[in-house]
């Protein structure tokens, strides 16, 4: 669960009379709860493959599935991070993490066991009352992967999450998303054009090239093996 074809797909935006290449032929597998970045310089069409396998624009050509199903249009089981991605401004942090379960349903009682084991990986216990606006942007950036996890997502799409973080935050960040992806089992697409970020959280890097935008290599990340 969690597996993702992309074959042969292109986006091509169509702007006053001009039409230009963002996706050319990309051809993409990614594992099972595999941890996948994709780098690139800015404009190489991350952000527009990223939408697309969100379900939130749509490809102009090629196959797109997910566990074998096309995808069409945003679901329950692709959970989004985006840089500045807002919180429910009038919702508390409790509130914002138990709003996935809530639409699906899920009783009062399971919802807060949910929201209190959320709250635990994110170290933020204290603020379950506090609303984002009394939160720092590292906190708010928490509350939002926790907000997604939540959903139990077979799928993590991330955009840049970390990109406004100072650097002390970001690591924070990175360890912890880390953390989650090694406890939840969730595939994850991760977005940067940071290639140390990429090289840190990674299985396996892509690496894009722009106009047209389009995949140019990618590697596995080894670990270290261990000495004993
Ligand atoms: P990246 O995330 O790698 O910086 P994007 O996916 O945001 O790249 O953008 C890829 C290219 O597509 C850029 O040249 C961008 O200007 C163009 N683009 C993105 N969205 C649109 C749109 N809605 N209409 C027209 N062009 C777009
Ligand atoms: P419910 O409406 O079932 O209580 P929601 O999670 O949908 O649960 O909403 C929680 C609260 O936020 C509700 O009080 C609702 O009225 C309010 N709310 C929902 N959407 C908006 C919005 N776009 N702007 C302001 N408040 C909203």
């Amino acid at each position: 669960n969690g597996q993702i074809e992309i074959k042969g797909l292109h986006k091509t935006y169509e702007t006053k009379n001009k039409s230009f290449t963002a996706l050319e032929n990309i051809d993409l597998n990614i594992k099972e709860n595999e941890f996948l970045t994709i780098i690139g310089p800015s404009g190489c069409g991350k952000s527009t493959l990223l939408r697309i396998v969100a379900g939130l624009d749509e490809a102009t050509g090629g196959e797109l599935t997910l566990d074998s199903e096309p995808i069409v249009g945003p679901g329950a089981e692709r959970g989004m991070v985006f840089q500045g991605y807002t919180l429910f401004p009038w919702l508390t942090v409790r509130e914002n993490i138990e709003y996935g379960p809530k639409l699906k349903g899920i009783p009062t009682l399971e919802r807060r066991g949910i929201s209190n084991r959320f709250l635990k990986i994110i170290r933020l216990e204290s603020f379950a009352k506090s609303y984002p606006k009394e939160l720092s942007g590292g906190m708010k950036q928490r509350v939002a992967i926790a907000r997604a996890l939540a959903n139990q997502p077979k799928v993590l799409l991330m955009d840049e999450p970390f990109g406004a973080l100072d650097a002390q935050t970001k690591l924070e960040m990175q360890e912890m998303l880390l953390e989650v992806w090694e406890r939840e089992k969730t595939t994850v697409l991760f977005i940067t054009h940071d290639i140390d970020e990429a090289i840190f959280l990674s299985q396996r890097i892509v690496v894009m090239g722009a106009n047209p935008g389009r995949i140019l290599k990618q590697f596995e990340v080894k670990l270290p093996e261990k000495r004993t």
